[in-house]
């Protein structure tokens, strides 16, 4: 059943509807909800009562329920959220020190979830197990970093689309997302610190580079041939690698911002030289870094990761070719971090949970 009442961070302040009353109860609003980062209605106490209740039943205020917080010892956080129709997504806190790009830096940042999980079947991915249920909206996508910084006290300043979902499957709200984040009013982490991780729409590559603003792209490359890539992303078969390549060199035409390939090293599927060798054209030819993870075993899956040998020889070929290349010990490898894996294990507790009801 879809929620009776629509969810105020799902609206722009200009599409509120705060009855009769001054323009300015907009922007005090937008600053409870964004800048104060109120828990509820009641904390807003520079609003009338009276527009407080009317608020209440005309809209939801809450777009997500904490369900579990998971840490790690380096402290990542992975947080699992419950939505209003009762479905399941995921953050993951990253501390700073180490940026997912390699990069040192002394942000918070947040890895956020788009869809309820994922259409797309990367096979390292958990997202993919159980096929697509829905889109996130705009104020959930929002609610995910307002929330954070609400249980968790951290203020993020870095934010990466690459939790559970294919953002660019999901445009019109991400664009709309994106906007409740970027505009003065709203969330106030610039363009330039937001990074875009796809598996490879190339059509939506192309529209996104039409757009003003300056945010990153990564791209899910994991293979340098086809017959590679397709083994490990089934979209491969809709978005070839010379279409995708070619998307993203316009991508990387229009913003002149550093791309990064992310390449999962898998044991003998995609971990030989040869690879290695074709990787660094690509990446020569779109000026991009790549960040190289080996493989983070799976319940379920049957890849490995390769040995250290391996992913050393593997990262050498790229720098002697002239490609930067940093090789991403993950970051909650041991919180199951793969993207879907937290959100699997609630869905399958769940499961487990009502077939002890039943057999009670
Ligand atoms: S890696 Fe991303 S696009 Fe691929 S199945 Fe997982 S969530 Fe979907």
């Amino acid at each position: 059943m879809p929620p009776a009442r629509p969810l105020l961070l799902d609206l722009a302040p200009e599409e509120w509807d705060l009855g009769p009353g001054p323009d300015f109860r907009r922007k005090q609003l937008a600053d409870w909800l964004y800048q104060k980062r109120a828990a509820s209605l009641a904390e807003m106490t520079n609003l009338p009562a009276k527009l407080r209740e009317d608020m209440a039943s005309r809209y939801d205020f809450a777009a997500l329920k904490l369900v579990r917080v998971q840490g790690s010892e380096d402290t990542t956080r992975k947080l699992l959220w419950e939505l209003r129709t009762g479905d399941y997504i995921e953050s993951v806190l990253i501390p700073a020190s180490l940026d997912l790009f390699g990069e040192r830096s002394d942000r918070f940042t947040l890895c956020l979830s788009t869809q309820v999980g994922c259409a797309y079947g990367c096979r390292f991915c958990a997202s993919g197990l159980e096929g697509f249920k829905r889109n996130l909206t705009a104020g959930e996508i929002v609610a995910q970093i307002i929330e954070t910084e609400r249980t968790t006290g951290v203020r993020i300043n870095n934010l990466v689309f690459m939790g559970m979902g294919e953002p660019l499957a999901n445009y019109a709200n991400l664009l709309r997302a994106l906007r409740f984040i970027n505009e003065p009013w709203g969330v106030g982490i610039g363009a330039r610190h937001i990074t875009i991780s796809t598996s490879g729409l190339a059509p939506q590559i192309r529209e996104l580079a039409q757009q003003p603003l300056q945010i990153r792209l990564a791209l899910s490359l994991h293979g340098a041939t086809d017959a590679v890539r397709a083994q490990i992303m089934p979209v491969n078969r809709k978005y070839p690698l010379a279409e995708l390549l070619d998307a993203c060199a316009e991508y990387q035409d229009k913003k002149r911002k550093m791309m990064t390939l992310e390449y999962i090293l898998i044991e003998r599927v995609n971990d030989m030289p040869e690879q290695a060798v074709l990787l660094a054209r690509h990446a020569r030819r779109l000026n991009a870094k790549v960040n190289l993870i080996p493989y983070n075993t799976v319940e379920g899956l049957e890849w490995k990761r390769p040995s250290d040998q391996v992913i050393d020889d593997f990262a050498a070929i790229l720098k002697n070719a002239g490609v930067t290349a940093t090789v991403r010990r993950e970051k909650g490898h041991d919180i199951d971090a793969a993207c879907g894996q937290l959100r699997l294990k609630q869905l399958q507790a769940d499961a487990q949970q009502s077939s002890v009801e039943l057999r009670a």
